[in-house]
């Protein structure tokens, strides 16, 4: 970008001789800009006027403040101050008969005054320059003076005003030019300019803003929804805002701050985030599990490197809260042993959930790199109620996350499955169904995962029967669609008594009453039974915490998380329950260490301002849907309110800062920011 500014006196013609140089960049192809600055100033006050050229679209509207060139349209503006902030390789054009003292500067003047009262323009007094200094600097620029002709023509001027320019054009004068001179002139008068006539002129606008400024915009940090919803307490709006930058390294930094399972979230995380998007209100919210997915998949993971302290802790099962314990407390130096039950670490991510909806490599290569931390894991480690007193003994403190190991049941009189017990023999490939007809009792993620993998394993059929109707199935409701599309027949309002012969018996429910849970309570219709076919029922009805762990007495410094301890039912909500656990644990074995999670309240769609975005469906490529994300509440740079300023009085390092002393309160930052990064506070 170009930019220039100019100086002059009311009546001189200064903002048409702006427009009449945009002009002809315009007629070269390029995009230009050019306004002036006055209010209530008089004829013969100082004004300043603004060109701006550009290849793409100028979005600033501000005041120039560092421009490429300078152009003074009156003798007695001619003055150091015109230089502040100007660039030293730009040019300055002056409107004077004499020689420039401003050394080491392109500099080329041109006695515009005398021209155009030759020419008869404007009064003796007041001199119209604009068209006159038109043709010195549509020299000075290498503009053809075809190309002034063109200009003037559009914009209606000819006669005397040609004339002048073309003189203008002939014997502008350049002064002082360290390189190729594209002009060569011997200046007519070498004396220098004899003092500053106007002081005040030419400078930073020096109107201060003095005592009667009635607001000031502020910098705000609100919480975006996301990142206020996020069961695993990820910084959201931050990692996409990496991702929006092609750092896909950073983001992947940023959320393995908090997760050590980005790709296991990427994946199967019911993304409450992507729910709470205030994107939704104008089109489509911002696809974070895919983002996420991305990131971990992509991205260049860190080799750890932790500092080693003397406190050691022992965490209790390796689900996702054991070990986003675990990957907490290592990360800070804390020696841990794992102990699991299983022969494989994972928990429900590596037994429960089935490889089509995630792939084991993932979550080999999330809990490889916590391992990689120094983690001391014990597969075929079961903790007792014994055994968990003899650890608190051992160690400084024990994290327990066991999860829900108790499967609630339903006797029908002949063979049945847990759902939990199906799912491992599966990934166990221990599993025949072919030609079989299933039914998956329940409504939860087991049922429809049950159901999802009997189909691939070849059976016959597989229907979902569940007591209640689908809005309140608890599973996830993507699962379900996709359950449904699959093939899966979901039989709602059906609770079974019986299975023998092959048959399975039930009978239809009726919806009563809200029950504690907020769902109408479903009531038995005994008029209704019905048959289904059935070789193989599995059950899915819910899962409890074997609390036999406790014994009686809890022994001290034991804490408890994930499933076991909330029930929460979610991955995310597992590795947000074990990292607060960590940092719990961390700071009371540790003097000084800060838990403190205080932050500022959620920003809503009132908060930010919709207007200023764009209509933009979803994207499949994580980048570009990264730059979709709003960044509620939260600066991300994006200078809008730099370039807004009609005062040019912000300035950005880490945040931006106002110059109050100029700043007059008018608000055009606050409500340029597209977030609500700005507000104004009432003095
Ligand atoms: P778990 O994952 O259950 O891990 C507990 C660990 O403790 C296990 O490894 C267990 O072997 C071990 N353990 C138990 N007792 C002992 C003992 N005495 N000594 C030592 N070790 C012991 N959530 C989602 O967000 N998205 C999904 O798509 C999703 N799908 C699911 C599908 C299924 C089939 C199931 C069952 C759950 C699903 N969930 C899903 C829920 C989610 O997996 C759980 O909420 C989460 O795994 C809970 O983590 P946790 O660490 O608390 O418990």
């Amino acid at each position: 970008m170009i930019e220039m500014t100019l100086y002059g006196r009311g009546g001189q013609g200064g903002v048409t001789l702006a427009k009449l140089i945009a002009t002809a960049y315009f007629q070269r192809g390029k995009l230009s800009q050019a306004f002036g600055v006055y209010a209530a100033e008089r004829s013969g006050a100082p004004i300043q006027a603004y060109v701006r050229v550009d290849d793409e679209e100028i979005e600033n509207t501000n005041q120039i403040r560092e421009p490429d060139h300078v152009i003074v349209l009156d003798p007695t503006l001619v003055g150091d101050g015109i230089l502040a902030g100007a660039s030293p390789q730009g040019w300055v054009i002056l409107n004077t008969t004499q020689q420039p003292a401003f050394s080491g500067r392109h500099v080329a003047t041109i006695d515009a005054t005398g021209i155009a009262v030759r020419h008869g323009l404007g009064t003796r007094t007041v001199p119209i320059v604009n068209t006159t200094m038109m043709g010195a600097i549509a020299r000075v620029f290498g503009f053809s003076f075809n190309e002034v002709l063109a200009v003037f023509e559009s914009l209606g001027f000819g006669g005397a005003n040609v004339d002048a320019a073309s003189e203008a054009f002939e014997s502008i004068v350049i002064h002082e030019y360290e390189g190729e001179p594209l002009l060569v002139q011997p200046a007519r008068n070498t004396s220098p300019i004899a003092g500053l006539l106007d002081a005040d002129v030419g400078k930073r606008p020096t109107i201060r803003t003095g005592s009667w400024a009635t607001r000031r915009p502020q910098n705000r940090s609100l919480t975006p929804p996301c990142n206020a919803i996020c069961p695993a307490g990820n910084d959201v709006q931050r990692f996409i805002e990496a991702a929006s930058r092609n750092d896909f390294d950073g983001a992947l930094a940023v959320l393995l701050e908090t997760t050590p399972f980005p790709g296991v979230c990427g994946r199967v995380c019911p993304a409450p985030c992507m729910e709470s998007c205030n994107r939704n209100l104008i089109d489509e919210g911002i696809d974070v599990r895919e983002i996420e997915r991305f990131a971990g998949d992509n991205a260049q993971w860190p080799v750890p490197s932790v500092p080693m302290r003397k406190e050691r802790v022992a965490v209790v099962g390796a689900g996702p809260a054991g070990i986003s314990a675990a990957y907490q407390l290592a990360k800070r130096g804390i020696h841990v042993s794992l102990f699991e039950a299983a022969d494989e670490l994972g928990g429900v991510l590596r037994n429960g959930i089935p490889d089509f909806r995630l792939p084991k490599h993932v979550v080999d290569r999330e809990i490889g790199f916590v391992l990689m931390h120094g983690v001391s894991a014990y597969v075929d480690a079961t903790i007792n109620a014994a055994a968990l007193r003899d650890l608190t003994d051992h160690y400084d403190a024990v994290f327990v996350a066991t999860g829900l190991q108790t499967a609630r049941t339903l006797d029908l009189g002949g063979p049945v499955e847990q759902g939990i017990v199906f799912l491992d023999r599966v990934h166990r490939h221990d599993v025949v169904l072919h030609g079989q007809h299933v039914v998956v009792v329940g409504g939860g993620n087991t049922a429809i995962d049950a159901a999802r993998s009997s189909l691939r394993l070849g059976a016959a059929s597989v229907r979902i029967l569940y007591r209640r109707s689908r809005a309140e199935m608890p599973a996830i409701r993507e699962e379900v669609e996709e359950a449904i599309h699959e093939g899966v027949e979901l039989v709602e309002l059906a609770l079974p008594y019986r299975f023998d012969e092959r048959q399975l018996r039930c009978v239809r429910m009726i919806l009563g009453e809200l029950d504690a849970s907020g769902r109408r309570r479903p009531i038995v219709d005994p008029t209704s039974n019905f048959t289904i076919p059935c070789d193989h029922v599995i059950l899915a009805l819910g899962q409890e915490a074997d609390r036999s762990i406790l014994d009686k007495s809890c022994p001290t410094r034991t804490w408890f998380g994930g499933d076991f301890d909330t029930n929460a039912g979610t991955v995310a909500a597992a590795i947000g329950s074990g990292r607060r656990a960590a940092e719990t644990i961390f700071s009371s074995l540790v003097r000084g260490a800060d838990v403190s999670s205080a932050r500022p309240r959620t920003a809503t769609i009132d908060d930010i301002h919709p207007r200023l975005f764009t209509h933009q469906r979803r994207q499949t490529n994580a980048r570009t849907e990264a730059q979709r994300c709003l960044s509620c509440g939260v600066c991300n740079s994006c200078d809008r309110c730099v370039q807004h300023c009609p005062e040019g009085i912000l300035t950005r390092a880490d945040q931006v800062t106002f110059d109050y002393d100029y700043c007059k309160g008018c608000g055009v930052c606050a409500s340029e920011c597209p977030r609500g990064a700005i507000v104004m506070a009432e003095l």
